[in-house]
């Protein structure tokens, strides 16, 4: 089977793999209050994941991330991270790692840890208990700072990923990187992107990260690093705290010309771009025709990988760009 080239020659060597929409947490960026959420006759069993995933990493992928939803809420989600790490021991993948609130990896840490995950995204947009209770429309803070802890006992590299929220955590942002960096953990900084209708302005939300930039260069000396993942973020290092600082910034710096990705939504859709409607419907596919079937359905929906997105928050509302919400795709 040929590799995931696309049309603009950008090779496909990262999967992002949502394994639940459904989430303990409501982020008021995220999602509306009444999220409503996929019947579980549409969302692949950890078994298809399974087999979409190999499918891939068959063909390239070489890193993969789980996502949702939150993914750690998925029932059973240990035997798709234990299936997976046989890819790993097998060389075929190079990395296997999850974003997530982190509100159940105190529990989870350890097993993680023990099948091969050696890094986690965590995302926290506050330090603040009742401001987080606020964002997340839920009072989760004390669990998900034991998670983080709990991650780092067992071994495994923290990031912090913060959304930059224009009159909630804004003012907060140089407190929570000091926090992060204490305890040698990198944190990036995200826009807020326009997916989906959650019942509230984007404008309202909206920060441009040039400027948040701008704020913190004031404070501190942020040196550009060479430091590279496989997303998307651009690195500085803080020189009075000697951490890692990334932006993510798709409103304002468009960073398509190097997308090596897909993502996988939790019913089996392909999303070639974040940013565009445009999916590959591998779930029937897979269960119709089987490993064939889906091998095809892969190569046509990797060849028309459009050449990026169209996300824009302008001066007359922040209309959705996607209809979707960020949970349904995986952030
Ligand atoms: N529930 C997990 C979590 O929160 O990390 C994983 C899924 S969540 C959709 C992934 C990331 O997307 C989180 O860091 C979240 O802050 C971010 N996110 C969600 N909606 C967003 C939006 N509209 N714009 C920018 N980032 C968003
Ligand atoms: Fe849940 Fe993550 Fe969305 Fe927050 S950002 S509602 S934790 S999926």
């Amino acid at each position: 089977l040929d590799a995931l080239i696309d049309r603009f020659g950008r090779s496909i060597t990262y999967l992002r793999l949502s394994v639940t929409d459904r989430c303990d947490l409501r982020c008021r960026y995220c999602m509306p209050a009444d999220a409503h959420f996929s019947p579980k006759r549409d969302v692949l069993t950890l078994e298809e994941l399974a087999e979409v995933a190999s499918a891939f990493i068959d063909r390239g992928v070489a890193k993969l991330r789980i996502t949702g939803g939150e993914p750690l809420m998925r029932k059973n989600v240990l035997w798709l991270f234990q299936s997976l790490s046989a890819r790993l021991a097998d060389g075929a993948l190079k990395e296997l790692t999850l974003t997530t609130n982190g509100t159940r990896l105190a529990e989870f840490a350890g097993a993680l840890a023990a099948l091969g995950v050696r890094r986690v995204n965590v995302s926290l947009d506050t330090l603040d208990r009742a401001l987080f209770a606020r964002i997340a429309r839920r009072d989760a803070l004390p669990s998900v700072l034991s998670g983080i802890e709990a991650a780092r006992a067992a071994g495994l590299a923290v990031k912090i990923n913060t959304v930059a929220l224009k009159g909630d955590n804004r003012g907060e942002i140089p407190a929570l990187i000091e926090w992060a960096h204490e305890r040698g953990m990198d944190l990036t900084l995200i826009e807020v992107m326009p997916m989906g209708e959650i019942g509230e302005d984007r404008l309202d939300q909206y920060v441009p990260l040039s400027e948040l930039r701008a704020d913190l260069g004031r404070r501190w000396t942020l040196v550009d690093c060479a430091h590279k993942t496989a997303g998307p973020a651009r690195y500085t290092v803080v020189k009075e705290t000697g951490g890692r600082l990334g932006f993510i910034t798709p409103l304002t710096h468009n960073f398509c010309e190097s997308c090596n990705r897909a993502r996988l939504t939790c019913t089996g859709e392909l999303y070639m771009c974040l940013g565009r409607e445009d999916r590959a419907d591998l779930r029937t596919a897979l269960r119709s025709g089987g490993r064939q079937a889906l091998d095809a359905a892969i190569s046509e929906a990797i060849a028309r990988k459009p050449r990026g997105h169209d996300f824009a928050i302008n001066r007359r509302g922040g209309e959705p760009a996607v209809a979707r919400v960020m949970a349904a795709t995986g952030g």
